[in-house]
């Protein structure tokens, strides 16, 4: 039996996406760009599929590109706003605790001559909205700023740094990273007031292999992929049918019960955090944070890396927070300043609207025993 508490790293695919996407492999599986009919009824589907995502983020239709993955969407959104705004300026802000898809590509970019002001989070985990204030320049292109961290849930001040660069009146794109966001917290691109946003469609019970980015209409955002020109000469690549079908009907889903699958990790969430802290001896949860469905804990003195080995041994899965990154200590916990006990011990428990309280309870006796009996080998 698996009790599966790591969905913020992948969500399993929920039944309705399968099915779209086999229907989409084995019936309609023409070539959206062929102009005969098999790839005119493609094209029609890739139409309505794009409105489902859309619908998904209360935006148009045409605001909507679909990518491989989040990643692809966060290089595409920091690389091609640089590139738009080259002749304004080479200065960008971001956050120390943005995901990497965000971070490699700014450290590209101050390679090549750009300037990246990091934002450090305070002790809560979260960035001060008059600290993007105070770093806007009259050279700052870019903001890029994640809507929901990944690793400690909080929810960051989006909407308020995009009023800062408009009161500022200055040119800055605003991109949001909001795969972690993405029916988890309720927001829309326009009540953020972001020019770009990155979604992706794992994290949502939609299979890897996809993503999109809203690009806000109106805007020039130069193509990262050239070639036959899909995507409105966007993203060329023949488009990914299948797995547009997937995301699509795992959007659709996800909309016909967002409150009560909100409702229902936010109160696992609040389950969990008093059952772990309560059953297993030293056990702290590290922020609140704002969504419901991530929830960071240190088991301090302990490696956190054995004890999610030891938990996987027996069917539970949860990350990791202190060495996910090839070992390396986690940036994001390094901002935090924690002890390096805490830091060690930081372990990232998440959830999602097929997570039971049999799931936290199993992963609660895991932990009891892994304290126990880890703490037995290590003395
Ligand atoms: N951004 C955040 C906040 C994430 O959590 C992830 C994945 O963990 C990504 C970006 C990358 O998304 P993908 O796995 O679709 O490339």
């Amino acid at each position: 039996m698996i009790h599966y508490l790591d969905n913020a790293a992948t969500t399993p695919v929920r039944p309705e996406a399968a099915a779209a996407a086999v229907e989409a492999m084995t019936e309609g599986w023409g070539n959206p760009s062929a102009r005969y009919m098999l790839g005119s009824q493609a094209a029609a589907r890739l139409k309505m599929w794009r409105e489902d995502i859309a619908a998904g983020l209360n935006c148009a239709p045409e605001e909507v590109a679909f990518t491989s993955c989040g990643t692809e969407s966060d290089n595409w959104a920091i690389l091609g706003a640089v590139e738009l705004g080259r002749r304004k300026g080479r200065h960008i802000i971001t956050t120390a605790i943005e995901h990497a898809a965000v971070l490699e590509p700014c450290r590209a970019l101050e390679r090549r001559g750009c300037e990246v002001t990091y934002l450090q989070p305070g002790w809560d985990g979260n960035i001060s909205p008059a600290d993007v204030e105070k770093a806007l320049r009259p050279d700052t292109v870019l903001v890029s700023m994640m809507l929901v961290n990944n690793e400690l849930g909080t929810v960051l001040p989006v909407a308020q740094a995009a009023r800062a660069i408009r009161d500022a009146g200055c040119p800055a794109l605003l991109h949001c990273d909001a795969v972690q966001g993405f029916l988890k917290v309720p927001f829309t691109p326009k009540e953020l007031g972001v020019d770009l946003l990155s979604i992706s469609g794992h994290k949502i019970h939609a299979p890897k292999g996809i993503g999109a980015l809203y690009i806000r209409k109106g805007l020039k955002l130069p193509p990262m992929i050239r070639g036959g020109g899909q995507e409105n000469g966007l993203r060329s690549g023949t488009e990914p049918t299948a797995q547009i079908a997937a995301f699509a009907a795992a959007v659709r889903a996800g909309r016909a019960s967002l409150a009560e699958d909100l409702a229902h990790m936010a109160q696992l969430k609040e389950y969990a955090a008093d059952r772990l802290t309560q059953i297993v001896p030293g056990l702290r949860v590290l922020t609140e944070g704002g969504a419901p469905h991530i929830l960071p804990i240190t088991l301090p003195g302990y490696k956190s890396e054995v004890v999610v080995r030891f938990l996987g041994d027996r069917g539970i899965c949860i990350s990791s927070g202190s060495a996910c990154h090839k070992g390396k200590p986690s940036h994001v916990y390094g901002a935090l300043k924690l002890s390096k006990r805490e830091q060690d011990g930081a372990l990232r428990v998440s959830f999602s609207y097929d997570t039971s309280r049999a799931d936290v309870d199993a992963l609660a006796d895991g932990l009891k025993t892994a304290a126990e009996q880890l703490f037995v080998s290590l003395s």
